[in-house]
């Protein structure tokens, strides 16, 4: 993991802000020799840097910034002004964000430093950051396999340590799945913990913006930053977030599915859970067995909901407004078809059809509707789940890390990689994946372990995760791969 967290990069150049020059300067020159190999990167900005750098020197009190001289990096389909917001896509070439996202005012206004922007699978769309304009990331641990989707850039990003945090989006399980296949922590919030104005929308029921970090306490901070209500996005909850509550091991409940792994998941990863679980009883946590059958009808239902929406939101990119035109047209019919035919890729357009079939009349009732219903049957079975145990303990992903090139056209397998993810997005609830301490033990590659947590006990899951990873539970044992944290 990387040598140095928030809390003592806050403190060093709170102490000396001189040291923040060559600190960045080292950071850039660190994503200039390594981002050719991994691609996680796709631009970065440091006039805009240097000029912040300035701005921070000046404040009087900077023990007060919790962020102070932080650096973040964000996926390109978060809008930071002036920064690129290309989603990774044809359609969106050349476009610059027009406003600072509330997520990327709060992380400044605390005093971090946005670096750059990440790659990502084209509009959020993917498991494997494979369907993206920029090329595919690399995975840290084998270059040759894929760093997972569809924030994988950010993922990278922060496993690498270009940045302390770097911030993804989480309609899915993109975060938490290129988290568990970069060793590193990813963690979706509770749906409205944190505000979605500047996010370019693909499901808007389901987005969440999301960070990842190298330790639990650097999520607790930056949790504590962006988990904050906000006007500007009526859906954002009421209260902010507290801060990691004080966990008793001993008191917590926690509930297993083993027949949902005990199929079509790698041995690998249910040998390595199963040994989590072990070391978890002995520190007194009960694990108890529990069920909720419409898991099973997750991935169709997130499917048809998250295309639906996203026919939706992707209509306004239309050539006439951002990014790319087709001039060659006769007419605005035209030009219309000609912009988004070129400009998407085939990822979003098979989406885009999807999603316009099952909300077409004599479709919606039997797809979209049905998705709806389902989703709530789902959210009834979870709630119930809670009488019984606090948080619910699941793979982040059926399959280690695969190899580049491997399964991009296999839709199906694509889809089914975010079988233990999405159930979380459907029904809004806070889920966290913890690198777990032992890996793979053929190839070494990391393996991700999810908790669910119910809806807005975001506080409480923190407060667990940050409890078994004093236990030393969590943390990739391979630190080589991770490169010191600007170098120093
Ligand atoms: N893999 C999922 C999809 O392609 C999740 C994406 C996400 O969370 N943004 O829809």
């Amino acid at each position: 993991m990387n040598s140095m967290k928030i809390s003592q990069i806050q403190k060093m150049f709170s102490e000396n802000p001189d040291l923040m020059t060559g600190f960045y300067e080292n950071i850039f020159k660190n994503i200039e020799s390594q981002n050719p190999e991994y691609n996680s990167i796709t631009h970065v900005y440091p006039d805009i840097v240097k000029k912040r750098i300035e701005e921070l020197s000046q404040i009087k009190n900077p023990q007060d910034y919790p962020l102070y001289g932080v650096p973040i990096v964000i996926k390109e389909n978060i809008q930071k002004k002036n920064y690129s917001v290309q989603c990774a896509s044809k359609i969106l070439e050349g476009y610059l964000g027009q406003y600072d996202s509330t997520a990327v005012s709060s992380l400044e206004k605390s005093g971090a430093i946005i670096i750059g922007t990440a790659n990502m699978d084209e509009f959020a769309m993917g498991s494997s950051n494979e369907y993206s304009i920029h090329g595919p990331v690399h995975n840290p641990f084998d270059k040759k396999r894929v760093s997972g989707g569809s924030s994988g850039g950010s993922a990278v990003s922060c496993a690498l340590g270009f940045a302390s945090v770097t911030l993804g989006s989480d309609t899915g399980g993109s975060v938490r799945q290129p988290a568990a296949f970069c060793g590193i922590y990813g963690y979706k919030p509770t749906y409205g913990r944190v505000s979605r104005y500047g996010l370019v929308a693909y499901g808007s029921s389901l987005d969440q913006i999301s960070p990842f970090t190298t330790s639990v306490d650097d999520l607790d901070t930056v949790m504590k930053v962006i988990g904050q209500t906000d006007p500007k996005d009526a859906t954002t909850l009421l209260h902010n977030y507290q801060g990691k509550k004080a966990c008793d091991l001993a008191q917590i409940k926690v509930g297993i599915m083993p027949s949902l792994w005990s199929k079509g998941v790698d041995k690998s990863i249910v040998e390595s859970i199963n040994k989590t679980i072990e070391q978890m009883k002995k520190l007194g946590v009960t694990i108890k067995n529990i069920d909720i059958p419409t898991i099973h009808k997750c991935i169709s239902t997130y499917y048809i909901i998250a295309s639906a929406e996203a026919s939706s939101n992707l209509a306004r990119f239309d050539g006439v407004r951002y990014g790319y035109r087709e001039e060659n047209s006769q007419s605005i019919q035209e030009l219309y078809t000609k912009s988004r035919s070129k400009g998407f890729g085939k990822e979003v357009k098979k989406r885009i059809m999807l999603g316009t079939f099952t909300l077409s009349q004599g479709h919606y009732d039997a797809f979209y509707e049905k998705g709806q219903q389902v989703r709530n049957y789902l959210k009834k079975e979870i709630a119930k789940a809670w009488d019984d145990v606090d948080f619910i303990l699941l793979p982040t992903t059926p399959t280690l890390p695969f190899s580049i090139g491997e399964k991009c056209e296999d839709t199906l397998f694509m889809y089914l990689n975010d079988l233990f993810t999405v159930p979380a997005n459907l029904t809004g609830i806070p889920a966290i994946s913890c690198p777990m301490i032992e890996g793979d033990k053929e190839t070494d590659l990391p393996i991700g372990l999810q908790f669910y947590a119910p809806y807005n006990e975001d506080e409480k899951l923190i407060g667990f995760a940050h409890a078994l990873e004093q236990k030393q539970l969590f943390g990739h044992h391979r630190s080589d791969v991770f490169m010191n944290q600007g170098g120093l």
